[in-house]
């Protein structure tokens, strides 16, 4: 990536949050990224129409989701690793691991040279295709688990004005949600948008359907046609980039006694809808980190306590994450889901200790990927019940809402 400029098609941005910042804070590598991202503050909404409606993402203008170019981030890592002694091994294929005796094999993809590493210990960050991982089926009693979405994606561009300026507002992620399609839009520094297109691969309105420049500008025009109006190049982008599945990977053990562990996507791959895989990622090394400290470089401790403390929080945010897709596509259009969003607010508000919404349990605070799961099901219930007959935020019974909060719900440690 220092070398080779990243194009449409892998991903731009990510939207770097709370857990990941703290893992970046704790490298001292944050401060020094303040200028490669952009704060987002909120959704801004696209009706067909053009209609804008803004929804903010916190309580206050520091609970912010950042975008951050994919190649900037992994450009000021891969410099970091190299300042602190790593040396780093490009086009190295991992072909193989040894399960008995730790040996990796590797294939040098520019000569097809093979080679064999006796590594003592291996952190496999290899992806949600791992090869390690792989290797790992041969364990016996190794439990995987693969779910595909039946929708896919494909990066598209919306580039920068004639003075190199953003062409829609700066600090929002921008979603034009329609149903069983949705597009979104993450700002670059270079005043362009990475758009994300997710649709079906089969049916109507899908991948499969969409096969002439026609029928892409047609579709877009219909659809998103506030967004076709600034893609100019969109029939070209859309057939000259690749279409991306997602898929969420569950699996156990993640270790194989104390020589090799998997990490990040590897472990736990899941679908992007809550914005958290790389934040879920580096939050592994937060954990690793801390166990390291405690333990020393007893690997066969440190692995098991990182799975048994781990892996719960994977299996979460992977289920919340795959719950977020219809809440985007879908229900972020809804006007009642919108008022729920408002009610949230006021409550936590309110009971900043007791109930804070989920969406900030997982993207502003470091609470356990699990307990967001299991406070967020029943402060779904209790705004359920608060909301049913109630139009306007003024009109809460709040006596009802504070027996309902304080019977349900123990106050939160929340961590820095
Ligand atoms: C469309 C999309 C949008 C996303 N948006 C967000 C977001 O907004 N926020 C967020 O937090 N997350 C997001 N994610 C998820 C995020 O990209 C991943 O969770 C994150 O990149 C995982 O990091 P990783 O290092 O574990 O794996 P990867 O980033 O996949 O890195 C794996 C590395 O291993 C290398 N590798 C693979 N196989 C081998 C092999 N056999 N031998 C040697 N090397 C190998 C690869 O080349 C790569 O360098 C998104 C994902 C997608 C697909």
């Amino acid at each position: 990536m220092r070398l080779v400029r990243m194009t449409a098609g892998r991903s731009i941005n990510l939207a770097l949050s709370t857990r990941g910042i703290y893992a970046l804070r704790q490298a001292g590598l944050w401060e020094g990224m303040r200028n490669i991202i952009i704060p987002m503050k909120g959704r801004m909404m696209h009706s067909v129409a053009g209609e804008l409606t803004f929804q903010p993402y916190g309580k206050n203008e520091t609970e912010v989701i950042n975008s951050i170019s994919r190649a900037e981030l992994n450009i000021a890592l891969m410099n970091a690793a190299e300042e602190r002694g790593a040396t780093i091994h490009f086009d190295r294929r991992c072909t193989g691991y040894d399960l008995r005796t730790g040996a990796i094999q590797l294939r040098n993809e520019l000569t097809d040279e093979e080679t064999t590493s006796e590594a003592g210990v291996v952190i496999a960050c290899d992806g949600s295709a791992s090869a390690i991982r792989t290797e790992m089926l041969k364990l016996s009693r190794f439990n995987l688990s693969q779910q595909y979405l039946d929708y896919g994606y494909k990066e598209l561009t919306i580039p920068a004005d004639d003075e190199g300026k953003h062409q829609l507002e700066t600090h929002a992620l921008h979603i034009w949600p329609r149903g069983n399609h949705m597009l979104i839009a993450l700002p670059n520094i270079d005043g362009t948008f990475a758009c994300i297109l997710f649709l079906p691969f089969e049916g109507a309105d899908s991948f499969a359907s969409l096969t002439t420049q026609t029928q892409v500008v047609t579709f877009f025009e219909s659809r998103f046609p506030d967004a076709a109006r600034l893609m100019p190049l969109l029939a070209d982008n859309y057939f000259s980039n690749p279409t991306g599945a997602m898929v969420t990977i569950k699996c156990s053990p993640w270790h194989v006694e104390g020589r090799a562990m998997l990490l990040g996507d590897a472990a736990h791959a899941i679908v992007p809808f809550f914005g958290q895989g790389l934040n879920c990622g580096f939050e592994d090394c937060t954990y690793l980190m801390e166990l390291l400290d405690k333990h020393g470089p007893n690997w066969t401790l440190v692995f098991g306590e990182f799975e048994s403390e781990r892996k719960v929080n994977a299996d979460a945010i992977a289920d919340m994450a795959i719950e977020n897709f219809t809440e985007m596509r879908d229900r972020v259009a809804d006007s009642r889901f919108l008022f729920r969003k408002k009610v949230e607010l006021a409550l936590e508000a309110k009971y900043p200790q007791l109930f804070v919404p989920k969406y900030a349990m997982v993207t502003f605070h470091r609470i356990p990927y699990s307990v967001a799961l299991a406070r967020g099901a029943v402060q779904d219930r209790i705004l359920s019940e608060l909301c049913e007959h109630v139009d306007r935020v003024e009109d809460l019974d709040w006596r009802q809402a504070d027996q309902l909060i304080r019977q349900a719900l123990t106050p939160l440690e929340i961590c820095p």
